[in-house]
């Protein structure tokens, strides 16, 4: 795979295309964006396009000798440094700057792509400091990351910084539609829900991941009807089982913001992320002030950050849903309302197990 075939990312492509054909790219890149929006495939085509035998308008040849052992990750001059466990540790950045003594074995340039760069533990992100300040000829190195403040700036001032966008819903929709034959409205949900990220999206393909989504869906939906001793019973159900509830709060986020963007009447033809839920969405929207549906956002949000210190999930749900139901049923007052369990400070106290 050459430039040519990259999903979006034209301009970053374009820039990184000119910078070959000119023979001037600087020592170092970070790449920064969303999950799943292209970064490390660029990275490991610009890898290949660097090396090629027989580069065509700064692209690569992807015929070579030097494109196949690229492609088949058997290029000695081309490495890839990743987490080992949780981080990127010090001994890696080590083996890294031992290499760089030496010329490239085969190519006209070594390039290290350093993937999530801000998993680097402090010890390596200076070793890799002393390595950008003083760096060795015929040496690109590539970091990426979603972004640049979780970098020490010292860092982030020695590479050339590229921000990578999210990917149009449209390109989503045609590679859903080519790539797996999806039909075009079911495509069409995939790209609004996947957000712009192409792993994402290819994530939804999987037909339980939807259907669990409209499950969840459905229960905020109808929430009106439930008795609240119910709820409790809801929030056991939900939470047992093999549930990703990670996700679960991903898809309560977007009904919330759903909500609040037709409450806010900004909405415009499909510019809901559950457009399939729209009947739905129109009749809950009017149940919930502007402030109750952004403080419910904010305890989503809150609750996912937690997921990784052992939260309390069961009472988390009870909560979440208790509260939901009472704003619909009771149509409380915004200025007497506040979300209990805001804040990590509470979440310390009530949601830890
Ligand atoms: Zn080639």
């Amino acid at each position: 795979m050459g430039f040519a075939e990259i999903l979006g990312q034209q301009s970053v492509v374009g820039l990184l295309q000119k910078a070959l054909s000119r023979e001037r790219l600087p020592h170092a890149f970070l790449f920064t964006g969303m999950q799943g929006v292209g970064k490390l495939l660029v990275a490991l085509t610009l890898s290949k396009a660097v090396n090629c035998e027989q580069t065509v308008a700064g692209d690569c040849c992807d015929h070579c000798l030097s494109c196949r052992k690229a492609t088949s990750g058997n290029h000695p001059d081309i490495s890839l440094i990743e987490s080992d466990g949780s981080f990127i540790k010090i001994e890696q950045i080590r083996s890294l700057k031992r290499s760089l003594r030496f010329r490239p074995l085969e190519g006209r340039c070594r390039v290290t792509v350093i993937q999530n760069a801000p998993n680097m533990k402090a010890e390596a992100a200076n070793a890799l400091l002393k390595v950008l300040e003083e760096p060795p000829p015929d040496n690109l190195l590539i970091l990426t990351a979603t972004e640049s403040a979780a970098l020490i700036p010292t860092i982030v001032s020695r590479c050339l910084h590229l921000r990578f966008q999210p990917l149009a819903a449209s390109d989503l929709t045609a590679h859903l539609t080519q790539t797996h034959s999806l039909p075009p409205e079911r495509a069409r949900l995939i790209a609004g829900l996947a957000g712009g990220s192409l792993s994402r999206a290819e994530e939804l393909v999987d037909e339980g991941k939807i259907a669990r989504r409209h499950k969840v869906l459905e229960a905020v939906a109808n929430l009106h009807q439930f008795k609240a001793a119910d709820l409790i019973a809801t929030a056991e159900a939900w939470r047992g089982g093999n549930t990703d509830f990670v996700q679960d709060l991903e898809w309560l986020k977007t009904w919330t913001r759903d909500l609040l963007i037709y409450n806010l009447k900004v909405v415009a033809g499909g510019d809901l992320i559950n457009s399939d839920f729209d009947n739905k969405i129109a009749t809950a929207a009017p149940q919930f002030c502007n402030q109750h549906l952004i403080e419910v956002f904010e305890f989503l949000c809150t609750a996912q950050e937690a997921i990784s210190y052992n939260i309390n999930k069961r009472l988390c749900l009870e909560t979440l849903l208790l509260r939901l139901h009472s704003l619909v049923t009771t149509n409380e007052d915004s200025a007497s309302y506040s979300l209990p369990g805001l804040g990590k400070g509470i979440f310390a106290r009530t949601f830890y197990e």
